[in-house]
């Protein structure tokens, strides 16, 4: 499943070939996506140039002229591809953006748990975004901001982390990730952790995605930009998936547990 990392990655590839280009024709050929993709947008989204491509979590933001957002989930399986001229389509390429210069933003989705929406007015003010925690790697987020939304919260630390309300875009490998960097037991109850050590909780975070970001994300699977450009990475990974293998910071040894029906690895010796 694209993570945040994926999410920024896929921004990052298809921004500068769609920002200030106009939109010349939106092809539909599947509307059942995680929900209906609106009628309106085949109508109202051609000769509209696209100002900018931003992200709020995990979703993407074309943001177009007239004040209106075309707004993308990749859900499960969606990717994003430019092409540099058009191609036959796959059976699971659901929406192309013609561009006025003759390339094209194609989005595939095998198992369509993707959503297209297309929204007038402020998109971060939608109901799917307006009541989010900060971006992890925005100015938001920081140790008073975790210590603040910690305060009193008998929940798991690393639960917690994953809440989209206390912060976005960090998935369960992150949290096992960002939770060892900062010597953190995954168990330990959120608000019976001190602000200093919040402080490098939030390092951790914010350093354990900017890796996988620099990476191209370490869960790509049908994801791709640009053209014939595919990312498929692996960061190295401290914890996550190290069940039995020796801690890499003291004699201890990593171990796995389910949390919230999440698999969870850290090491009991240096994380507490
Ligand atoms: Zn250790």
């Amino acid at each position: 499943m694209p993570e945040l990392p994926e999410v920024e990655t896929t921004r990052r590839g298809v921004a500068p070939w769609v920002e200030g280009r106009v939109v010349t024709g939106v092809v539909l050929r599947q509307p059942r996506l995680r929900w209906p993709v609106p009628r309106t947008l085949a109508r109202q989204l051609p000769g509209r140039e696209i100002l900018a491509v931003r992200r709020r979590a995990k979703y993407l933001l074309f943001e177009a002229e007239g004040d209106r957002t075309l707004m993308l989930h990749l859900g499960m399986t969606g990717s994003l591809r430019v092409l540099q001229a058009p191609r036959p389509p796959g059976p699971h390429d659901h929406l192309d953006l013609e561009l006025a210069d003759g390339r094209m933003l194609r989005f595939h989705d095998p198992r369509r748990f993707g959503s297209v929406d297309w929204v007038a007015g402020d998109p971060l003010q939608h109901p799917l975004l307006r009541d989010l925690g900060p971006e992890p790697l925005g100015p938001g987020f920081d140790a008073d901001y975790l210590a603040d939304a910690c305060r009193g919260r008998r929940t798991a630390v690393k639960q917690h982390i994953m809440n989209g309300r206390t912060v976005v875009g960090v998935g369960n490998i992150y949290a096992s990730e960002s939770l060892f960097r900062a010597g953190i037991h995954p168990a330990r109850a959120a608000g019976r952790i001190g602000t200093p050590r919040l402080g490098r909780l939030v390092s951790g975070i914010r350093d354990v995605l900017e890796a996988a970001i620099r990476q191209g994300g370490t869960t790509l699977r049908d994801f791709a930009w640009g053209e014939d450009q595919r990312g498929y990475f692996k960061p190295e990974l401290a914890a996550y998936d190290r069940a039995g293998e020796p801690c890499l910071r003291c004699p201890g040894t990593i171990r796995h547990v389910v949390q919230g029906q999440r698999s969870t690895y850290y090491c009991p010796r240096c994380q507490r």
